[in-house]
């Protein structure tokens, strides 16, 4: 195998000798894998988010005067971080019709490396054999050096020691160019003093030092993804590194904090940010906050988490928000292989990046190397922020789609994730290159919170119906004792394209989903699959399958209605569609009788909902 040399992203390789030893103990891992491996979810006690109905927010706040302590706000989305907050008063604010929802402030945490190696004050000629992932062929692809074109990253950790050398001479951290250092004034009257070049959302002050060593390691990846940070001289870097604190000296922090900070980064204009954390509590505040992003054209990275658990039966949040900006990533080996603590998920972790024995910065002006999905994200960053500066207008949803369309697909990763497939920065480079008359575009998305009644779409991958996975045999087969969920395949659509009398795919998305639970028989030439139908509307319906969908292949489906008793038969056969960029069932003949029945279960579901 050929090498790369990537001095500040190298990895050690794993010798050739022990492959076979590495499927055998990485099967072992899996098969030994309990149930729900995270952690509970912790919470700040006395502490609560609350978000307020528009129209309610004045009325709310009086009724809360002298009752408890409005700790920070979230400008302009009627959001507010309560402390000091009782039982009784949490009670009559779930009932109180102005709010829209409560929640306690849950801890987030760092995602703790799997492993540290030792640090060093000299990176040296510190270079190793690396995955095939296209880096330095990317740099020299890469546009020249341009001031004005210098996407930021925002890294939401620990902090960052911006003294360390790599940072001041690639003069890579952000600077807040409204404001005026040490004056004591909020000067840009974003609501943050002397906000200069990040912030610290724990002491909320302007002091962001990394007291832990995971943000600066994680920021040394993100500049490392688009330069040499090892060898002399360090260049002036193409990208910029905002560094935003929430999480303590103990890797420790809370949602409050975290979402204080993506809205922050994103209203400063970072264009991705980064997410090296995660618990294991669903938040909305979170969710909105991700929605946030998504709605201004950001991405964001997430780390998929250390507990080599599947992240579609065991969530990890971020990582399983189903926002379509939001890219999980797992973490690899240098033969791209599945590392060994990272966490997977067929239908929720849709990207791997190398993630062993990564090497890069530490307070204080240290190095070293560390493992872990923390290690995995930060490389999808910065490579993503390099691929940027290409096509400044692409949003967060499309980067995303570059980044999974432009992976190499390894085969023995397809069961674990959504693309089955490790970055290639060479191709993203190029793909982006080839998009830059692209106009920006995302589609709607509507969040479906699991705190609300109908769950229909929460884990599907792209934030709704519109996209099948399709995902064949080879590889690896699943783990097992994950059950149903953890099937080999596609959480999607069907382009019931008859019904639709619609032109355009894209148009389907305004329609409401309802959730129909039930079962769904699929032959696929003559192979008889289970699926189960998850939800339908006048657009089209999600199903999950047991096994995999072919293209091209053709298929006779049985779907059971919402009253358990009527049917249709339907045959058609799999197609891609270039448009909406997935695979769809096409129907070739579809008996009127089918078509009524569809219809009537539709309009039963409307008047129901
Ligand atoms: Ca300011």
């Amino acid at each position: 195998m050929a090498e790369e040399l990537v001095s500040g992203m190298s990895s050690k390789g794993e010798p050739l000798v022990t492959q076979g030893l590495w499927v055998f103990t990485v099967l072992v891992v899996l098969l030994g894998l309990p149930q729900g491996a995270s952690a509970s979810a912790e919470v700040v006690d006395g502490e609560y988010i609350v978000r307020f109905k528009p129209t309610g927010t004045s009325r709310v706040q009086q009724k809360l005067q002298g009752k408890a302590f409005l700790k920070a706000a979230f400008s302009g989305k009627g959001v507010f971080h309560l402390t000091q907050t009782d039982a009784a008063l949490v009670s009559e604010l779930s009932a109180d019709p102005d709010v829209l929802y409560i929640e306690p402030n849950y801890r987030l945490n760092a995602i703790k490396p799997a492993d540290v190696g030792q640090a060093v004050q000299d990176p040296g000629v510190y270079s190793q054999t690396y995955a095939q992932v296209g880096a330095t062929a990317a740099w020299q692809l890469s546009s020249p050096s341009d001031a004005n074109n210098r996407p930021i990253v925002a890294v939401i950790d620990t902090g960052l020691d911006a003294s360390h050398p790599v940072f001041t001479r690639s003069n890579s951290v952000w600077v807040n160019p409204g404001e005026i250092p040490g004056n004591g004034i909020d000067d840009d009257y974003n609501g943050y003093v002397d906000d200069v070049s990040g912030w610290n959302f724990i002491g909320n002050n302007a002091n962001f030092f990394d007291d832990e060593n995971h943000g600066t390691h994680v920021a040394g990846i993100v500049l490392g993804a688009t330069q040499n940070i090892v060898g002399a001289p360090t260049i002036e870097s193409k990208i910029r590194i905002m560094p935003l604190k929430f999480l303590d000296k103990n890797g420790s922090g809370s949602t409050a904090a975290a979402v204080n900070a993506i809205y922050y980064a994103v209203n400063m204009g970072a264009k991705v940010i980064n997410c090296s954390w995660g618990g294991s509590a669903y938040s909305r505040a979170l969710h909105d906050a991700l929605t946030h992003a998504y709605e201004k054209g950001v991405l964001v990275v997430t780390a998929a988490g250390n507990y080599t658990s599947n992240n579609d039966v065991s969530a990890m949040y971020p990582a399983n928000y189903a926002v379509p900006s939001n890219v999980s990533v797992a973490a690899t080996t240098d033969n791209d292989r599945l590392a060994s603590f990272t966490n997977y998920g067929a239908k929720t972790v849709h990207l791997a990046s190398p993630g062993v024995y990564v090497f890069s910065t530490l307070p204080g002006g240290w190095w070293t190397s560390m493992s872990g999905t923390s290690m995995a994200a930060p490389f999808v960053a910065g490579a993503a922020a390099l691929a940027l500066r290409e096509a400044p207008d692409l949003t967060g949803y499309q980067l995303r789609s570059l980044l999974l369309a432009s992976a190499d697909p390894i085969s023995r990763l397809r069961p674990y994730l959504v693309s089955g497939a490790r970055i290639n920065m060479e191709n993203l480079l190029n793909a982006s290159q080839q998009n830059v008359a692209m106009l920006a575009y995302q589609p709607d998305y509507s969040p479906q919170y699991l705190t609300d009644r109908s769950l229909a779409s929460e884990t599907t991958a792209g934030g709704g119906c519109g996209m099948i996975q399709a995902i064949g045999g080879g590889g690896a087969a699943p783990p097992p004792g994950s059950g149903a969920m953890a099937m080999l395949l596609l959480l999607s659509p069907l382009l019931m394209w008859f019904a639709l009398r619609q032109k355009t795919p894209v148009a389907r998305r305004r329609y409401d989903r309802y959730v129909l639970n039930s079962d769904m028989m699929i032959k696929a030439g003559d192979r008889q699959l289970v699926a189960s139908l998850k939800t339908i509307s006048m657009g089209g319906l999600c199903f999950d399958a047991d096994e995999a969908l072919e293209k091209g292949g053709t298929i006779q489906m049985k779907i059971l209605g919402p009253d358990g008793k009527t049917a249709i038969d339907v045959e058609g056969h799999i197609v891609w569609s270039e448009k909406n960029e997935s695979y769809g069932v096409q129907f070739d003949s579809v008996k009127e009788q089918a078509k009524a029945t569809l219809f009537s279960w539709t309009k039963q579901l409307l008047k129901a909902s």
